[in-house]
């Protein structure tokens, strides 16, 4: 479910994100004309913005892990194979260890040319 609501209080909630958008489109095109009209450059960015972060807020899944290992022992067992493997339940695994490097993890389910 999409939600987008303006500060007037209309608020628009639908399944599809398109249609919500083309809902507060609609809305804001003919119920606040002359405002949208009166509005600088900068104050429709900040406008857009505030809108993405609601539809950011709504449609994006956050989630935060804490590993109890440096960031240097993270590093080292997501680029070393032998240790991604082993993390990863003994999937085939094959990492390039350079920046940009090849990579293939899970048994091929996530790969990278
Ligand atoms: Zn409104």
């Amino acid at each position: 479910m999409t939600t987008l609501s303006c500060d007037f209080g209309f608020k628009v909630e639908e399944e599809n994100r398109y249609e919500v958008e083309a809902k507060m489109w609609h809305h804001a095109i003919h119920d606040h004309a002359d405002m949208l009209k009166s509005m600088t450059i900068e104050q429709l960015t900040q406008w857009l913005m505030g809108k993405d972060k609601q539809l950011g807020d709504s449609l994006a899944i956050h989630q935060e892990v804490e590993f109890a290992a440096s960031p240097n022992r993270i590093y080292e067992v997501l680029t070393d194979a032998a240790q991604f493997s082993k993390v990863s339940g003994g999937a085939p695994t094959e990492i390039t260890p350079e920046a940009g490097g090849s990579f293939s993890c899970f048994g091929g389910m996530i790969v990278a040319p």
